[in-house]
């Protein structure tokens, strides 16, 4: 049997390097926990990065699975697919939304949204307005398109030319974004909380001004809720806590609970712009991946997840809140829901690998922000063992003084 050094030393020779991984070999995954193959298991307080909302191997999601798997695999996009029509549906009866397109990841989703901007604002303004502003810290995908669109400058790196048409402004700064608006934008993309850019979460009233910006200059709103969307804020899109929908939304991490899916959704009048031929994608709203997100999206408001998300979200902030106050060096705990992020002065990767040989998986952001993600099906005693943990681990900081 492979153990996870012959794993890794195998990975060494074949596998591209675009990642700095973790020494951990996945085998196997049930609610909170992963394991790897030497059998040691993690209290996974990452899933997936917001991918694993329901935890892993969700019973319900792997029953629609291999259900689906024994009729239907994939279809062409040529033809009519039940369970694609049967998510549209339910997206768009759970949202603002009139109408989906369906793909395979973020960064697909935000293309599509790309696209549909660009052709609306044309056929209705002309070919000179179609720059799109998004936020400072923003991530919206590694594709051409999307690293273009996202406003950090280390995901460019390396890459020019980039696609033209992006401004970016500081996020949470209403005047920031009246001041950046000419005759040539034609939509804002913003993230309603900020994941990969430190869990930023904007003043009150911040996406009800853009909103307002948006309507007045008849801009797109298009929120990217990659992260945020399906659940994770503690309610089923994050947007709906600010009271201000969107014209266009994208999704994908969670949606499926685990497999890769991708949708954008958005009103009638904008849909229509994009006719037969416009846009498409091979694997796109496939049987297989439409049936687990059917399961997910119907567990996620069935079985009492998202009341779930609020508490525990609620109880974990508050236990990071204690620790604040234990430890000089953490500066702010902030987030919504399960999306939760500890601001430290000092850098956190250390942090994040010394919880993982304690067996608890955490991620680290922008360098100083520990990002807490667990499922959002995670447990109170589960909550109470990562913060012992995460204790033990800030105490070795505290001992061995400022770094
Ligand atoms: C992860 C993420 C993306 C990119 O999604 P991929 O599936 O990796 O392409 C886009 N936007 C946000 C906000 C994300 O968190």
């Amino acid at each position: 049997m492979s153990t996870s050094t012959d794993w890794i030393n195998r990975a060494d020779k074949h596998v591209m390097k675009t990642y700095g991984r973790y020494p951990i070999v996945a085998q196997r995954g049930e609610g909170c926990r992963l394991w790897d193959v030497d059998g040691k298991s993690y209290l996974d307080f990452l899933a997936g990065v917001a991918v694993n909302n329901l935890g892993h191997c969700h019973p319900k999601v792997v029953a629609a699975l291999r259900e689906q798997a024994g009729k239907l695999l994939h279809c062409s996009n040529f033809y009519h697919i039940p369970l694609q029509i049967e998510l549209a549906e339910w997206l768009c009866e759970q949202s603002f939304a009139d109408r989906a397109f369906f793909c395979n990841s973020g960064a697909e989703a935000n293309e599509a949204a790309m696209k549909l901007v660009r052709k609306h604002s044309r056929e209705k303004y002309g070919e000179d307005r179609f720059e799109v502003i998004t936020a400072l810290a923003s991530f919206h995908g590694r594709t051409i398109g999307t690293i273009s669109a996202t406003g950090q400058e280390k995901v460019k790196a390396g890459f020019t030319p980039l696609v033209p048409g992006f401004r970016y402004v500081p996020f949470g700064d209403p005047d920031a974004m009246r001041q950046a608006i000419t005759p040539s934008i034609c939509a804002i993309m913003l993230e309603p909380v900020q994941g990969e850019g430190g869990v930023n979460v904007p003043p009150p009233g911040y996406l009800k001004a853009v909103r307002d910006i948006c309507d007045e200059f008849d801009l797109v709103l298009i929120y990217d809720e990659v992260q945020v969307g399906c659940g994770r804020t503690g309610t089923l899109w994050a947007y709906e806590q600010e009271g201000v929908a969107p014209d266009i939304l994208t999704l994908a991490k969670a949606l499926a609970g685990g497999p890769p899916i991708g949708a954008m959704l958005t009103t009638e009048e904008l849909a229509k712009r994009l006719g037969p031929g416009s846009h498409g994608s091979t694997f796109g709203g496939n049987p297989l991946i439409c049936s687990a997100a059917l399961a997910a999206m119907q567990t996620m408001v069935d079985d009492g997840v998202l009341d779930n998300c609020r508490t525990m979200g609620n109880s974990l902030t508050g236990q990071l809140e204690q620790l604040k106050n234990k430890y000089t060096f953490i500066k702010e705990v902030r987030g919504r829901g399960l999306i939760i992020g500890m601001e430290m002065t000092i850098e956190g990767g250390a942090l994040v690998h010394a919880a993982m040989e304690r067996g608890l998986l955490i991620n680290c952001t922008v360098g100083n922000v520990l990002r807490f993600l667990p499922p959002l099906i995670v447990s109170r005693a589960e909550i109470d063992e990562a913060i012992t943990i995460l204790d033990e681990v800030l105490a070795t900081v505290e001992a061995s003084g400022p770094c």
